[in-house]
């Protein structure tokens, strides 16, 4: 049994608490939050300098593209970063697996607690059998023509039911609006069951997304007609928002939403991931027309950032939002477990097992904080 308090402790279910004092088991549970050290005999309080607040939630994440770190230092929009990630089966399986293995470790030193992860593959199964980190795994689906959408959702659901088989929670997903047929898209609704909580699908990446579905033309027009895409991609839709009506979805989290405006968004769950827009395309959505209640951030993979930090994410946000620090940790932790239906992670309550994270700094900026995982 610990007693662990700080300057404050941000429950984020609660107003912050000035040095209050959380009870935790050895098995990490919550027992007793005190609003006051003096309610405790001192000598038993580990006391921190800083800000106390539940283990990050990293929403998005791709691990299995983790060893295509570094393969560009910045990439000229999303098209080029198309090209890098076609070359992730150019590696040994062995090579990949150390990859994944140092990306996890580097989400743990980072205080990250659990994970929304897209699969394309079972590439991140080893790994996560260990559970030391807590997985929601999307297996994502991709395939722009029509006649081979029976394919595509036979190899999903073989990936799907490895995860499930191991324990690990997986559900079916889409890409994103562009690269998903409303077959497919029909498919991946009926396959759907009531271990799936929620899905996660790219959206509104970049501009070309947009105009595709507006104009009918453009850059992923082309790209796509060269790919024999089937024309119902476009065709039958007029916004990235429309495809959402062949899923109907109970829960989404819509990923990126960089070129998103207010008229867009929906009652769902949007989870930006600015470290990446930046790399691949050197924009960020506008903060403003998000709220605190259901904005979630993720990391993206490696082959997009510079590290896995949720922090870093976070600092990026503060300096382009008016989110305060308490919104910015229910961004970081309490909106992602939301999302993800991690219900014992993501806020400081009695009764949730959801890491603690000491955050020193803070006061300057996120951007000069520093964050410890301590129990
Ligand atoms: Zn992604």
């Amino acid at each position: 049994m610990r007693f662990i308090s700080a300057d404050y402790l941000y429950t984020l279910d609660s107003k912050p608490i000035n040095n209050g004092v959380l009870q935790i088991n050895n098995f990490g549970e919550i027992t007793n939050i005190f609003k006051n050290k003096a309610e405790i005999p001192h000598q038993n309080i580990e006391f921190f300098n800083g800000i106390l607040c539940p283990g990050f939630i990293n929403t998005h994440c791709h691990l299995e593209l983790s060893h295509l770190h570094n393969t560009s230092n910045m990439v000229n929009g999303f098209s080029e970063f198309l090209e890098i990630v076609k070359k992730r089966d150019k590696y040994s399986k062995a090579f990949i697996a150390r990859a994944i293995k140092s990306a996890e470790d580097q989400m743990i030193k980072n205080g990250i607690v659990a994970v929304g992860d897209i699969c394309n593959t079972t590439d991140s199964l080893e790994i996560k059998k260990n559970k030391k980190l807590y997985y929601y795994n999307f297996i994502e689906s991709f395939e722009v023509s029509s006649k081979k959408s029976s394919d595509a959702i036979a190899k999903a659901l073989l990936i799907r039911d490895a995860f499930r088989n191991n324990n690990l929670k997986a559900t079916i997903t889409p890409h994103s609006p562009y690269s998903v047929t409303p077959d497919l898209m029909k498919l991946i609704a009926n396959v759907s069951d009531e271990f799936d909580y929620t899905f996660s699908m790219h959206n509104q990446e970049t501009e070309e997304e947009n105009i595709l579905f507006k104009k009918k033309k453009g850059k992923f027009h082309n790209w796509l007609k060269s790919l024999n895409a089937s024309a119902e991609i476009w065709t039958k839709r007029s916004s990235s928002s429309t495809v959402l009506d062949e899923l109907r979805p109970k829960r989404i989290i819509l990923v990126h939403n960089t070129y998103s405006s207010s008229a867009d968004l929906k009652d769902k769950y949007y989870c930006t991931c600015p470290c990446a827009n930046l790399f691949i395309e050197n924009k960020l959505p506008n903060y403003s027309i998000f709220n605190s209640d259901n904005l979630c951030v993720g990391t993206d993979s490696l082959a997009s950032n510079n590290q896995l930090s949720i922090i870093k994410e976070l600092a990026l946000i503060e300096k382009n939002s008016n989110f305060s620090l308490e919104e910015l940790l229910k961004i970081g932790c309490r909106n992602g477990a939301n999302a993800l239906g991690f219900n014992k992670y993501g806020t400081l309550e009695i009764g949730k097992t959801p890491g603690v994270n000491l955050i020193t700094g803070s006061e300057f900026g996120l951007a000069n904080s520093k964050v410890k995982r301590i129990a």
